[in-house]
């Protein structure tokens, strides 16, 4: 049977993010192969990571892409996400839960719009630490092209400042995936040299322990034999086989019967885990991401709340023209997707580029409460970020 998963050094959850192509991907790889070779995890290739099984859930496809891995201080979990979009629904709306995260850019290319909207993004959702992969560094390894590489740090540490991230102290490393992949010895260094940095950097987040058990669902599972499984990184609280928990959304009150991370199976799960949970007698099609199993009676799903929220400009990707009282997109809360109504009270309109005080409707119960984060979509884009500060 299957390994028992044994809590030796801390956990945390981090992630790749950046512009299409910078090399998340393959830096991704690389990690996993430069620790596998130190003997502390297995390596995952690219392929394996760029083709994560596609899941649809409610007509969104989501893809994300977890490895896991340990330096000699950490565990981690890393997600990689192969589409801009995918992104925006995983980390903006604090599914991928990142503690800290690893931002991409290629210094051939420099800062691109997606390397922007993602630095904005993990701001408003409380990602505090950025540690930066100057990637494709050997592509600009020689003569005129390292001064490209030095204004690309430049630029890189101005907009870190820019979006409250202390860009004179971020750690800038330079690493080649790509030559990482292949084996080459400086490169591998430079790996190692980014994983020491995320390893120093990045603190330790405090863990929610003692509240109530809390876990968004990320994705929902049938295991032939054994019955209907939900995964998703632990929000608050602990769990242990054997308790009993609510899946608000579902209705049901049942008993987790199973615990696992990464296939190996576990006693109790904590805040910022990964886990799969094995629920008694759960009928596969009752329950869909979006919802949230919780400690029974913790919490109360409700529909109104009013928020601050940053109207994205049009040059971060969001909308030309104002919104108005009445406007009616999609709100993005933890897992969930849920129409809402917008009223601005007195404020009337908001502008591209503003932050605004917003009433919202939804058009379903979901678990709220005060300092959640949520993104706000229409027709496929972001057009905003906002934080809930008082349930109604
Ligand atoms: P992602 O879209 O950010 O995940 O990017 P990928 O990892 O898929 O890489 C995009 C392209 O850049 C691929 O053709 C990679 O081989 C190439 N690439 C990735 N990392 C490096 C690197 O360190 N050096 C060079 N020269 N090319 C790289
Ligand atoms: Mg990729």
């Amino acid at each position: 049977s299957k390994t028992a998963y044994v809590r030796t050094k801390p956990h945390l959850n981090i992630g790749t993010m950046g512009h299409v192509d910078h090399g998340k991907t393959t830096l991704t790889a690389a990690i996993t192969k430069v620790l596998a070779e130190r003997g502390s995890g297995a390596f995952v290739p690219f392929d394996r990571i760029d083709r994560a099984p596609e899941e649809v859930a409610r007509g969104i496809t989501i893809n994300i892409a977890h490895v896991e891995y340990e330096t000699d201080t950490r565990h981690y979990a890393h997600v990689d996400m192969p589409g801009h979009a995918d992104y925006v629904k995983n980390m903006v709306t604090g599914a991928a839960q990142l503690d800290g995260a690893i931002l991409v850019v290629s210094a051939l290319d420099g800062i691109m719009p997606q390397t922007a909207e993602h630095v904005l993004l993990a701001r408003q959702v409380g990602v505090d630490h950025i540690v930066v992969a100057l990637n494709k560094a050997d592509a600009v390894d020689d003569g005129e092209d390292t001064m490209l590489a030095d204004l690309v740090e430049l630029e890189v540490r101005e907009l870190l400042t820019a979006h409250g991230y202390g860009g004179d102290s971020a750690p800038v490393v330079r690493v080649s995936g790509l030559r990482a992949l292949e084996g080459d010895p400086r490169w591998t260094a430079s790996v190692e040299a980014l994983l020491d940095a995320v390893d120093t950097y990045v603190p330790m987040p405090e863990r929610y322990l003692d509240a109530p058990f809390l876990l968004p669902v990320e994705n929902v599972l049938t295991i032939t034999g054994r019955g209907t499984v939900v995964t998703g990184a632990v929000e608050r609280g602990t769990v242990r086989v054997g308790d009993r928990v609510e899946v608000l959304g579902a209705g049901v009150e049942t008993v987790v019967t199973g615990l696992e991370t990464f296939g190996r199976p576990m006693q109790e799960a904590q805040a910022g885990d990964n886990v799969a949970l094995l629920l008694r007698g759960m009928p596969r099609d009752a329950v869909r991401r979006g919802h949230v199993v919780a400690e029974p009676g913790s919490v109360v799903p409700r529909r109104r709340f009013t928020a601050q929220v940053y109207v994205l400009s049009a040059r971060e990707g969001g909308r030309t023209t104002p919104l108005a009282t009445g406007y009616r997109p999609q709100f993005y809360i933890r897992t969930a997707d849920v129409v809402g109504d917008v009223d601005l009270g007195t404020a009337a309109v908001a502008r591209p580029g503003e932050q605004v005080e917003m009433t919202v409707e939804l058009g379903r119960e979901t678990p709220l409460e005060p300092g959640l984060g949520f993104a706000i979509r229409e027709g496929g884009r972001t057009v905003g970020a906002g934080t809930v500060t008082a349930v109604l």
